[in-house]
């Protein structure tokens, strides 16, 4: 008979995980723990502190233990769980999408910030490669105004950014189209702000990222060609013709791109250019006005 202490209780379970996880080169193998016994249980995070001596159910223990296995063999955790908080917002994701990244919430911030200063009552946004919809989603749930084009090429992605716009009640300013790029749009369709995080990892990297992004995410979000700005520059062809006057453009991209991609912008004819930093301090964004 099992006695008090080797009774498998919230808090034992937590520390055998941690452990666990942290042997198997996670970085957060606390937060993790937390997430993953959490969805386990089917209680938000923070009940696991206030039932920290409870006893877990052998179902609750067996969906863990299955878990703890996928993510010691580096399966992302938001797919584990099948969302991801990203600018205070819960975005459903799973295989074959991209997972939404903290640095995002840069683009996220500066498209608002275009959005205010264009001047305009009803501003329309195009979010190109939008995968779970994050940046448009955020952008429309951010400004009421604003209604959103989201454009994927991929069916997986597509789904998830049409179910996260219902998800956030945004439903009807947010239309999901599946395409090429631009190739989906009416062909008169212009817009107030376009923002884009492309694949921009270039394809020697892809061969270096760590096995939780390698192995699971979909390379097409990733994968931007030998120098990583392959779909920046095939979206800046046609980016003045998808603006009206004025409206501005804004990429993520890697810090080492933010001076190449800016002369892109600028051989295009577009002003303002500048880079902007992220949250960790180095250059994740840039941004341009086609011209009046
Ligand atoms: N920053 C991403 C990564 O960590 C790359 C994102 C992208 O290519 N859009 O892998």
């Amino acid at each position: 008979m099992a006695s008090e202490t080797t009774e498998w209780t919230v808090r034992r379970v937590l520390d055998w995980t941690i452990g666990y996880l942290k042997e198997h080169g996670s970085e957060s193998p606390r937060l993790e723990a937390e997430v993953l016994l959490a969805h386990a249980c089917g209680w938000p995070r923070i009940k696991l502190y206030t039932h920290f001596e409870d006893a877990l159910s052998p179902d609750v223990r067996s969906r863990m233990r299955e878990l703890v296995k996928r993510r010691g063999a580096r399966e992302p955790v938001a797919y584990l769980v099948g969302y991801r908080e990203f600018f205070s917002l819960k975005f459903e994701v799973g295989p074959g999408v991209f997972i939404p990244r903290p640095e995002t919430e840069t683009l996220v911030l500066e498209s608002l910030e275009a959005l205010k200063t264009c001047g305009h009552q009803n501003p329309r946004v195009l979010d190109l490669c939008t995968g779970s919809g994050a940046v448009g989603v955020s952008i429309a749930v951010n400004s009421r105004s604003a209604s959103v084009i989201c454009i994927d090429q991929n069916d997986a992605p597509a789904a998830f950014a049409a179910k996260n716009a219902e998800n956030h009640s945004v439903a009807e300013r947010v239309t999901v189209l599946q395409g090429d790029l631009f190739e989906p749009l009416a062909a008169d369709a212009t817009f107030h702000v376009i923002a884009c995080n492309p694949p921009y990892v270039t394809t020697p990297e892809i061969e270096r990222l760590d096995a939780d992004v390698k192995s699971y995410e979909p390379h097409a979000a990733l994968d931007g060609g030998p120098d990583g700005l392959d779909v920046l520059r095939r979206i800046m062809q046609e980016a003045s013709s998808r603006l009206v006057p004025g409206g501005a453009i804004l990429f993520e991209l890697s810090p080492e791109q933010g001076e190449p991609a800016q002369q892109i912008l600028r051989e295009a004819g577009f002003t303002d250019v500048s880079a902007v930093k992220d949250l960790f301090g180095v250059v994740r964004v840039i941004k341009g006005r086609r011209s009046a």
